[in-house]
């Protein structure tokens, strides 16, 4: 028996980081998974490997239509849809006075309104369900901020904001909707080169900084995120949960 047997779930930005992660564990889990993401050729690779239980769907989470599309894919190949991932998104290190407004939306967009239109996207197939389970993925960044880091930081502020609100409307429909907020995960996203150099001082001070003294792994995500997806969370609604090596314990003194 797995953790999320009979399960169809939507996973974004699935195509690599913590999101790949996350299409593993679902179907070690039992789950079926349309997974979406704009990169194309790792998609289709990680399709490949995983067989009938995944499906991938080119998808900007920016896109109605590529939502539209998602769901549609989950209900046709698997006759419903229970759980929805709301993991893609971009980081920009660059402080207020360098960013331009354009790229201050694109962050918010993908990052906040991108989930916005998951959300919205999937109410009525879960409804038909029965019930279901949305996960956002925030940060840590949702709680605090960093100098260079004020449109990514807002944008996680509004997921916990985006999590409440959705947790009280859907419900009374038995859908549940939790935020996420890892620390230092070792995905591309932080290992870029020019991610990392605009990182503190370096990611090995970083990770000395925490109690438990190093980065995570994205499999130590994929565990709550299957939990929080499962039965097992079923009084688990508008809740925040740290995945952090205990970074927000304290300043570090
Ligand atoms: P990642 O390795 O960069 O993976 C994110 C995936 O989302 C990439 O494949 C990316 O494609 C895709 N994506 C970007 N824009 C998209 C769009 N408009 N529509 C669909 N897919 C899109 O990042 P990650 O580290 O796994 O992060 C996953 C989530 O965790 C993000 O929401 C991130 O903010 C959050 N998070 C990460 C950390 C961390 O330490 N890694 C900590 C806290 C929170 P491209 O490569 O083409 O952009």
């Amino acid at each position: 028996m797995g953790q999320l047997d009979g399960k169809v779930a939507i996973i974004t930005g699935g195509a690599r980081g913590m999101g790949r992660s996350h299409v593993r564990r679902f179907v070690a889990e039992g789950a079926s998974v349309v997974f979406g993401d704009i990169l194309e050729q790792e998609g289709a690779e990680l399709a490949g490997e995983l067989g009938e239980a995944v499906r991938f769907v080119r998808m900007d989470v920016t896109s109605p239509e590529d939502w539209k599309n998602a769901v549609e894919t989950a209900v046709a190949a698997y006759g419903k849809l229970d759980v929805l991932v709301n993991n893609a998104g971009i980081i920009q290190h660059k402080r207020i006075e360098d960013m331009s407004l354009q790229e201050c939306r694109r962050i918010l967009e993908i990052n906040l309104i991108g989930q916005w239109l998951g959300i919205k996207a999937v109410i009525e197939a879960m409804k038909e369900a029965g019930g279901g389970s949305i996960v956002n993925v925030s940060s840590t960044e949702g709680f605090i901020g960093a100098a260079g880091l004020a449109a990514y930081s807002a944008s996680k502020f509004g997921v916990r904001g985006l999590t409440k609100a959705a947790a009280r409307e859907l419900g009374e429909h038995n859908i549940r909707v939790n935020s996420i907020h890892p620390g230092g995960i070792l995905t591309p996203m932080v290992m870029d080169p020019d991610v990392v150099a605009a990182t503190a001082d370096s990611a090995d001070s970083f990770m000395k900084a925490l109690p438990l003294g190093r980065m995570g792994r994205t499999r130590e995500v994929s565990g709550l995120v299957a939990f929080l997806a499962s039965d097992d969370a079923a009084y688990c609604t508008g809740s925040e949960v740290l995945v952090d090596g205990g970074m927000l314990t304290g300043a570090g003194y």
